[in-house]
């Protein structure tokens, strides 16, 4: 007789904290949308925050990853490294960031390549900066380059 068991172990997003997770399941969480790889700005008077379409110098604008990840902030000295315990206080990530999304309790979207199994559904379905984004090299004054999609 046929074994009709299904293996239903939730993933370790659903059963663990961000504090809790090993390395390579935070760095697995990443979707690789690589939109808080995008220049922001930041108005002195206001306070007010918003992002540009011009991409940091190191991300690679067609799979949307940080080309040097290892050596990243020795290369871009503000290059901001998550970790659990600041997710919270960077009001600048994404709303669609699945660490973001995971510490204000809500779940991975359904293009999240954890959830979908493949990492090209990031970009198929639109949520990364793939086609959107400029390099750094092309962009003149930022504030020209003010845009609303990666918020
Ligand atoms: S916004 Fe979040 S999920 Fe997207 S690339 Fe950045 S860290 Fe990864
Ligand atoms: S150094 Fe890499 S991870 Fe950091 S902002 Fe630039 S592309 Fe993103």
């Amino acid at each position: 007789m046929p074994d009709e068991t299904t293996d239903a172990t939730p993933p370790f997003w659903q059963t663990r904290t961000l504090a809790e997770m090993t390395p390579e399941e935070w760095e697995s969480l990443c979707d690789g949308c690589g939109k808080c790889c995008l220049h922001k700005l930041q108005y002195e008077d206001t306070g007010e925050l918003y992002y540009t379409n011009v991409a940091c110098r190191l991300l690679d604008l067609g799979n949307c990853r940080c080309s040097r990840y290892e050596t990243r902030q020795k290369l871009v000295p503000d290059c901001v490294a998550l970790r659990a315990d600041k997710v919270m206080e960077l009001n600048w990530l994404p709303s669609t960031c699945a660490y973001r999304l995971l510490a204000n309790g809500q779940p991975l979207a359904w293009w999240h390549p954890l959830v979908s199994g493949d990492p090209d559904s990031v970009h198929a379905a639109g949520q990364s900066v793939r086609g959107r984004a400029i390099p750094e090299r092309k962009a003149d004054i930022l504030d020209h380059h003010i845009v609303t999609w990666p918020a």
